[in-house]
């Protein structure tokens, strides 16, 4: 279990999460026959929620695995927002893109192949809501371009945060996680120690936080 909250109620929210449609139902399978981390189903749900409370019209994604987070987020938004998703795995490209076609969603979600820092640095459009699923040791540094890339009353929802408890307690954490927890705090104070921001962390999952920014 997670680490997060306690196993029975983690058991008890993750039953509470509406069933996946079949297409859906399928993306989970193989996500779980082949070991790939997708969000957990809770989280697809709180996700869909979201989308379809802040009605984005452009979406930015880092981290498209197979597809799967990008598909809930397109159905919660019930077709209406555009998806750029980041990945960086050619087999991962290869099934999304193959997953994406399945679901006809190619107009909906395109996929931008490479390094997030990388494609980061290279996008210049505006987008009403960042999902940040990528790269848990670098969110500090994926930070400043999401913020510049950010509208206005634009939404960041950074994934796993709580990182299996290892953020909050030194007893959970394990010697080879220590930089990407030590980064993930890093994460947490930027967004939650500024003036210019509001964040909220909830405990969800492995830990999501919520940001955006103060009106001046
Ligand atoms: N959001 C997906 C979902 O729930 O369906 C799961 C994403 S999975 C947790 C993280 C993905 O990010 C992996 O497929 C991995 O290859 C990719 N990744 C990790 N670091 C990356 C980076 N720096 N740039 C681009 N992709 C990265």
């Amino acid at each position: 279990m997670s680490n997060i909250i306690p196993d029975y109620m983690e058991e008890y929210i993750k039953n509470l999460a509406p069933k996946s449609d079949a297409a859906l139902q399928e993306l989970e399978a193989y996500a779980e026959e082949n070991n790939v981390p997708i969000i957990q189903k809770e989280v697809a749900a709180f996700l869909q929620l979201m989308v379809s409370i802040i009605k984005p019209k452009k979406i930015l994604e880092l981290g498209t695995a197979i597809g799967y987070s990008a598909a809930v987020m397109s159905k919660g938004a019930e077709g209406n927002a555009h998806i750029t998703t980041i990945e960086r795995n050619e087999v991962m490209i290869n099934k999304a893109t193959e997953n994406i076609l399945k679901l006809g969603l190619c107009d909906k979600i395109e996929i931008m192949p490479g390094d997030c820092l990388e494609v980061l640095e290279k996008l210049q459009e505006k987008y009403d809501l960042i999902f940040m699923d990528a790269g848990k040791g670098h969110y500090n540094h994926f930070l400043p371009h999401c913020l510049r890339l950010l509208n206005e009353d634009g939404i960041i929802i950074a994934d796993n945060v709580l990182y299996k408890g290892m953020v909050a307690s030194r007893e959970l954490l394990v010697r080879r996680k220590i930089t990407i927890v030590k980064r993930m705090k890093t994460y947490l104070d930027m967004v939650c120690h500024n003036d210019e921001l509001m964040t909220s962390v909830i405990p969800l999952g492995d830990g999501i936080a919520i940001t955006k920014r103060r009106k001046p």
